[in-house]
């Protein structure tokens, strides 16, 4: 079935030519998708005369962009830690609640703990809020597990939801979250199984696309992470790094020398460390709302932009540092933390991040060919949509051409003048 969405006030194509900045909009737009996929985009005033006699949808002059993605959330876990809200409120640093027994020790305790079914109810439940703020595809990682049950627990959720919608899901294995604490002696053993069989393991059964690693002074050292990262890339898993969060420990410079398909975190990235990415095409992925839950100096947004480097924006959605998965407040954040535009905060949640996790050729950009994933959005410009916050500004979310999310109440009460309103299919 054909469909055409009419009187979009502005559509953000967000096509890859160009820089940060270039969202290609289109004002006055129209768009038509086929099942899945999007057919045309452009002017309204061009619409193609075989799209014209289809009854359309009337946009009612909201701005649509392509659906959002969240590219780095640790989405499944078990338990919250609201003590160490308290905690870090009152001047503990990360460092002090880890090694107080707190941090992702804590939420590894409480995901082992729970079953199967609890971590994918409570997961779906997340991502049903989730779909109605204009995201179509989440990352998300395991690493609360720390051993083989625990972890492919994880990835089993994430398949499961994966199957069952209401979003597309990318799966990361981040088995290299920290060492556990029943190795914490013994760590090259720790190291040595995820490479010899863990990493493999979850290769061949396909419960993973990318393999992640933290490296921190609390984490794992530059040279642990090399050899996890190049074992994940032999098995077919595509490289990704918690990177220079805390301090600067060499994790851009690694990611570049590994090919990393994205570095995140980065507040302490060095110059020489982002000149690396720069030059391997590694996309930064920035995440603001934890470097303002952790009190932290801002990612150098600007210095990445000028050094030619793909900026991504993410929520980092966790129990400890970061615990909200609303991606338009982070994307608000970049603007305001980080110094980046609205329009660089837009590519950044929506190609940037595509690429980031390896969909780009799929998704992020709305164009002709690819999915019919998009939000349709209660702001006149994307300028407009960051400034003025709000709790939910999203009125449609679609994904391969079904409406996943409507707000018709808030939609009927917009001007119309074009067609019939959006409903469920
Ligand atoms: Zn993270």
């Amino acid at each position: 079935m054909i469909s055409v969405l009419r009187n979009i006030s502005s559509l953000a194509r967000c096509c890859e030519a160009g820089g940060q900045s270039d969202l290609h909009a289109v004002a006055r737009a129209a768009l038509v998708w086929e099942g899945p996929t999007i057919r045309w985009v452009g002017a309204e005033a061009e619409l193609p005369a075989e799209y014209r006699a289809i009854t359309s949808f009337d946009a009612r002059g909201c701005l649509v962009v392509p659906g959002l993605i969240d590219c780095h959330t640790h989405l499944g876990f078990g338990g919250w830690r609201s003590n160490e809200f308290v905690q870090r409120s009152l001047g503990w640093s990360y460092h002090d609640i880890q090694f107080a027994g707190g941090g992702i020790h804590a939420s590894v305790a409480a995901t082992r703990a729970a079953t199967e079914e609890e971590l994918f109810t409570r997961s779906e439940n997340f991502l049903r809020e989730i779909v109605r703020l204009g995201v179509s595809t989440v990352e998300c990682k395991s690493g609360y597990g720390l051993n083989d049950p625990t972890e492919q627990k994880l990835l089993r959720v994430y398949a499961r939801l994966a199957a069952a919608g209401p979003v597309k899901i990318v799966s990361t294995f981040l088995g290299a979250h920290v060492i556990p604490i029943e190795y914490r002696d013994r760590r090259s053993e720790y190291v040595d199984l995820l490479i010899d069989e863990t990493i493999p393991a979850v290769a061949r059964d396909r419960l993973a696309t990318c393999c992640d690693v933290f490296v921190d002074a609390a984490a794992f050292t530059i040279d642990e992470a090399r050899r996890i990262l190049r074992a994940g890339s032999r098995a077919g898993l595509a490289p990704k790094m918690h990177a220079d969060q805390l301090s600067w420990g060499g994790g851009a410079e690694l990611a570049a020398e590994v090919k990393a398909i994205s570095a995140d975190h980065l507040e302490y990235a060095s110059d020489a460390g982002i000149a690396a990415m720069s030059a391997r095409g590694v996309v930064a992925v920035t995440l603001p709302l934890a470097t303002l839950y952790l009190r932290q100096r801002s990612v150098p947004a600007r210095k990445l932009i000028d050094a030619g480097v793909a900026v991504a924006v993410a929520t980092d959605f966790n129990p400890g540092s970061a615990p909200s998965y609303h991606l338009p407040l982070a994307m608000t954040l970049a603007c305001v933390l980080q110094s980046m535009s609205p329009a660089e905060a837009v590519k950044g949640a929506t190609l940037y991040a595509a690429r980031a996790i390896g969909i780009e050729a799929r998704a992020g950009s709305l164009e002709s060919g690819k999915a019919a994933d998009f939000a349709m959005i209660d702001a006149p410009s994307v300028e407009h949509w960051l400034y003025h916050f709000r709790p939910n500004a999203c009125l449609m979310t679609v994904i391969d051409g079904s409406i996943r999310w409507l707000d018709s109440e808030r939609l009927e009460t917009r001007m119309s003048d074009q067609g019939t309103l959006p409903t469920f299919t």
